[in-house]
């Protein structure tokens, strides 16, 4: 009797809620008004983007977003689409233009949009292959394309990350594993990088917990690469002093110069030493897809672990990056963990899963929005703008020297630096720093500055997809104008 009871009152509720909860899934046609107004924008986004402004220094009106607030009836379509264009896409930094220069740009593909797309609207499950065999062989194999770009053996392999930081942290919680550095060797096994090294690597080292590892910052050569000699004396005198030299991080492009480390040399002391040696190739690796640049990155096949990003030289949107590694073993022993809900999940490593490779278990299905764009385009594109980017840096590293700037080095890559001395005696931080103010205000062109030995640098650095030769004249024009 109760039994009835409860079961009626089952099905009262159900007839109550069940309205709304069918009102999740549109009708063809509500969904098509959402798809043409999404797309809409995205059309209206894209053929303005030459126009407009790369940067705006508008704050947006937070209060609007505040206003509208989570609410439990749905919104009104138009009020929706008004806040992204004007609270979102509006201020700060426009990402997807040609004339982001500032950095390192990243790129916003459009097939790449609408390989996350697919991926969403099929939601395939991308962590584990029995889940989606297709999902995780798109993935692995463009893993293992990535493998053979770097010069890698065959078993290779890696995982697909959200970017180069988490790849980092994958390779560095790997590294650990692999050398046995256990609680009491941790103070007694240095790391061995430079001042140019990107911050994702001392972030990877504090949460793998090797915080108190001696972090050792090499000595550079004038052109900001590490300097080898430098660094075998401070491997000898770590050994003299009883430490058991742990891991050498090597850049293939450094963030704040774009400069090459010693690629080959660095990894002949790796090897001696008996070091985990990590490529961080961030910003870098995509320029192996150069013949011409290839020799220039001679040694990085030595690497235990490498990083690419492919949301910055392969032009795709942002939430792609790539740690691979010459012996998948290594990262599965620290990540390969299972649960016993995944009893039916089948053979663990048949065909490497993503999840027994990386912190993550459910995934976005990355893997497609990377896919896509290669399929759509071809290769022979990326390769063109990949050139035209280290061509542009070129030019502007030239002209800008012409001008009568100080320039820092040959670029080895596409990032160079340059500023202006004053002749009156005008502090050159300070004339410096409002030049690059001028140049954001000009509008079609957005740099960013660092300081190197104390000294402040404007940066210029190309890397997004849209940026041509108009951007860089751009920026030269603002410059001659601002110098006069
Ligand atoms: C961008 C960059 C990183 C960090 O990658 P994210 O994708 O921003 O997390 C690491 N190293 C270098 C050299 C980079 O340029």
């Amino acid at each position: 009797m109760e039994s009835t009871d409860t079961t009626n009152s089952i099905l009262e509720r159900l007839a109550q809620v069940e309205p709304d909860a069918l009102a999740l899934e549109e009708t063809p046609e509500q969904r098509k008004i959402l798809t043409d107004r999404v797309f809409a924008f995205a059309d209206g986004l894209l053929d303005g983007l030459a126009q407009r402004p790369v940067w705006s220094g508008a704050p947006g009106a937070r209060d609007d977003l505040l206003a509208q607030g989570i609410p439990e009836e749905p919104a009104h379509l138009d009020k929706v689409m008004d806040l992204i264009v004007r609270e979102i896409d509006g201020p700060g930094l426009q990402p997807a233009s040609g004339g982001h220069l500032g950095y390192i740009p990243g790129g916003g593909i459009y097939p790449g949009a609408l390989g996350d797309y697919m991926a969403a609207v099929t939601n395939r499950y991308a962590g584990v292959h029995y889940a989606s065999p297709g999902a995780v062989h798109l993935e692995n194999m463009l893993l293992r394309w990535l493998c053979r770009l770097v010069g890698y053996p065959r078993q290779a392999l890696g995982t697909l990350t959200s970017g180069g930081s988490i790849a980092t942290l994958v390779a560095v919680v790997a590294a650990r594993d692999a050398k046995e550095i256990k609680a009491d060797r941790i103070t007694r096994s240095p790391i061995y990088v430079t001042d140019q090294t990107h911050h994702c690597v001392a972030k990877s080292i504090a949460i793998a917990g090797l915080g108190e590892a001696p972090l050792r910052k090499v000595a550079m050569t004038p052109r900001h690469r590490m300097d080898v000699d430098a660094l075998r004396r401070t491997i000898r005198s770590d050994c003299e002093q009883g430490l058991q030299p742990f891991m050498l991080v090597a850049s293939a492009g450094t963030t704040d110069t774009g400069a090459l480390d010693p690629l080959a040399e660095l990894a002949d002391v790796a090897q001696a030493e008996g070091l985990w040696y990590h490529v961080d190739a961030a910003y870098g690796g995509a320029f192996l897809l150069l013949d011409e640049m290839r020799p220039r990155f001679q040694g990085i096949e030595a690497a235990d672990s490498v990083v690419i990003d492919p949301h910055k030289g392969l032009f795709l949107p942002y939430g792609t990056g790539a740690v691979i590694v010459r012996e998948p073993d290594h990262i599965r022993a620290s990540h390969g963990l299972r649960g016993v809900y995944l009893q039916d999940a089948g053979d663990l490593f048949d065909e490497p899963s993503p999840a027994d490779l990386s912190p993550e278990l459910t995934r976005h299905f990355r893997g497609l929005r990377m896919w896509l764009p290669i399929q759509v385009h071809g290769l022979a594109r990326f390769r063109a703008a990949l050139e035209e980017k280290l061509l542009l840096c070129r030019l502007f590293h030239e002209r800008v020297r012409s001008l009568g700037f100080e320039v820092g080095p040959e670029p080895d890559l596409s990032v160079t630096m340059f500023r202006w001395i004053p002749r009156d005696g005008t502090d050159p931080a300070e004339f410096n720093r409002s030049l690059l103010q001028a140049i954001l205000e000009d509008g079609r062109v957005f740099l960013s500055s660092t300081t190197i030995d104390g000294v402040f640098w404007i940066r210029l650095a190309v890397l997004c997809f849209r940026t041509h030769r108009d951007r860089i004249e751009a920026v030269l024009e603002v410059l001659e104008r601002e110098i006069r």
